[in-house]
């Protein structure tokens, strides 16, 4: 991670010490010059912070070997599985659930009956960008205990027909909604540049299993 300027310098070492904190092995902050000769194509005048116990993994094989950890300690997963909503029954939540071929086949326009209604002890909302969504639709859910939506889209840019420059992941300072726009290497070596963010104003929280209908 580099700073382009001596104002960075506290907040790479901010970060530094906040990695330390979170269990990361041995990040330490190199001059300049030293990370240019790791990197001779960087441009590197001041500090960079470096993380030599980074990189990057096959993301589908990590999940596969979570789901069996998982399964191993008694999880059961509910693939093809749509939550619709909900709603709040005395102090307990119950989740509206559909399997997800009966929402691909529904037109949008009638209510849908439920199929399932689960009653769990402890429900974790981790429905990515629909989340807020789903929580409003829980019924009796205060409004005001439900986060607000700031929505952003970004592109990555591939660096074609040439051998990869760099060798590491390289970053910038992280900004408001992003980490910066970095450099990161897949397995293949195959580089790119993003992302960039672009707040996109105006859009009203969809549900995932909405998405078909909305446009
Ligand atoms: C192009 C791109 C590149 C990225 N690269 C990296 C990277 O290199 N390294 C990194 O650490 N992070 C990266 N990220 C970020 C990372 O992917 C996200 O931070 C992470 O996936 C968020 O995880 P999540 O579980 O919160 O949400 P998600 O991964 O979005 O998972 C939400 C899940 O909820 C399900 N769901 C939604 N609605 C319903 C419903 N109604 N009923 C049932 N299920 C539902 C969805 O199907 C989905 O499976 C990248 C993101 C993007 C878009």
């Amino acid at each position: 991670m580099v700073a382009t300027g001596l104002s960075e310098v506290p907040r790479l070492s901010a970060l530094m010490t906040r990695g330390i904190q979170n269990g990361v092995e041995g990040p330490r902050m190199m001059e300049g010059h030293e990370a240019t000769t790791l990197e001779p194509e960087l441009q590197c005048f001041i500090k960079a912070l470096w993380s030599p116990s980074s990189g990057i993994v096959d993301s589908h094989s990590l999940m596969l070997s979570l789901v069996g950890e998982a399964e191993s300690h008694g999880t059961t997963f509910s693939y093809n599985t749509t939550v619709i909503g909900g709603h709040i029954e005395g102090n307990q939540i119950q989740i509206h659930v559909f399997e997800s071929n009966v929402i691909a086949s529904w037109n949008g326009s009638s209510e849908l009956d439920s199929e399932l209604i689960l009653i769990p002890k402890v429900v974790v909302n981790s429905a990515g960008l629909s989340a807020p969504a789903i929580a409003k639709r829980m019924k009796g859910l205060p409004d005001c205990i439900i986060p607000a939506s700031h929505y952003a889209c970004g592109c990555y840019f591939t660096l074609s027909n040439t051998k990869s420059p760099f060798k590491h992941l390289i970053y910038p300072i992280p900004e408001v909604g992003g980490l910066g726009v970095h450099v990161s290497l897949d397995l293949n070596g195959q580089i790119k540049f993003g992302l960039d963010v672009e707040w996109i104003k105006g859009i009203d929280d969809i549900p995932s299993f909405l998405n078909m209908y909305s446009h």
